[in-house]
């Protein structure tokens, strides 16, 4: 093929043909740089078997690139001006099919049910709606296998550190709680169209077997009541949480594990946060 639609060029006439206007409330910032699009989908290591889940095709970019490679993509595209220009640029694909709407009301486990397959999320995500997209993917994590997107840098870095570390956040917790995530490349702000404020980083998240001895309705609670007050001591925030505990239980269980009732959130590891939900459950 002649004409690829990461180039400019191509991306201006698709524009100009469709008048097309970019929607900033929409996170639209399409790829143009076509060794960007090629190193994304090699490092998600797409095979010839997988079914892919995309979300936000815009014009297609890397949408065709995925499926030269995947058995399947399933496109789910919120803007109804880009779903009818995909229904152009996409036509000579019989490996794609362009779901219109939000990715937050998809039924995901419909899309699994037409392959019995897990799906391989590939995506460049819309910015303003990164953490609500990525908690979705992670409540419905039955249906997914591995999920690679590109994301803010910024947001990659807070989602992959490490306890101890001023980035360290309820969203890195919750994150590596579920799955192992990790950096696989940084992108800079110049391959997009319109270029963003930000660079962005491409992140790959493992995801994990559920653990049916964690009481997830007691961790994510925990871990958000602790990090929305990082500067109280890991007690005092527990004690004014909604967690219906005394202090005194509280301390008990926690020098039970052997933690400091004075270590703040950013100071408890993954590990810590989930043994403190089952004593909390046990209590
Ligand atoms: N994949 C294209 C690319 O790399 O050039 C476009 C990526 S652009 C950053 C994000 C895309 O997600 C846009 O096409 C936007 O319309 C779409 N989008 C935004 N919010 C969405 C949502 N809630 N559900 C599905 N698509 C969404």
């Amino acid at each position: 093929m002649s004409k690829r639609l990461y180039q400019p060029s191509y991306v201006q006439e698709i524009l100009q043909k469709y008048d097309f206007y970019f929607k900033k409330s929409l996170g639209q910032n399409f790829l143009i740089d076509g060794n960007i699009v090629g190193d994304i989908v090699e490092k998600s290591g797409i095979q010839e078997d997988d079914v892919v889940l995309e979300i936000g095709p815009g014009i297609g970019v890397l949408t065709e690139e995925l499926s030269s490679k995947a058995k399947f993509v399933y496109s789910v595209e919120i803007d109804k001006n880009a779903v009818e220009i995909l229904k152009d640029t996409l036509k000579d694909y019989d490996n794609i099919e362009i779901i219109p709407g939000d990715i937050l009301k998809t039924d995901l486990k419909k899309i699994y049910e037409k392959n019995h397959q897990k799906l391989k999320v590939v995506a460049n995500l819309p910015y303003y709606v990164t953490t609500p997209i990525l908690a979705y993917l992670m409540e419905h994590k039955d249906d997914i296998s591995q999920i690679t997107v590109m994301i803010q840098k910024e947001v990659a870095q807070r989602i992959v550190s490490e306890k101890d570390s001023k980035q360290y956040s309820s969203l890195s917790v919750f994150l590596q709680y579920h799955s192992d995530p990790r950096i696989l490349m940084d992108v800079p702000r110049t391959v997009f169209m319109p270029k963003p404020n930000v660079d962005s980083a491409v992140l790959e998240l493992k995801l994990k077997e559920k653990r049916s001895d964690v009481p997830e309705d007691i961790l994510f609670p925990l871990v958000r009541t602790a990090f929305n007050q990082r500067r109280k001591t890991i007690l005092n925030s527990m004690t004014s949480g909604d967690l219906n505990l005394s202090k005194e239980e509280l301390r008990d269980i926690l020098k039970n594990l052997g933690i400091s009732p004075k270590a703040r959130a950013e100071n408890l590891s993954v590990e810590d946060f989930i043994n403190i939900a089952k004593g909390i459950a046990n209590d």
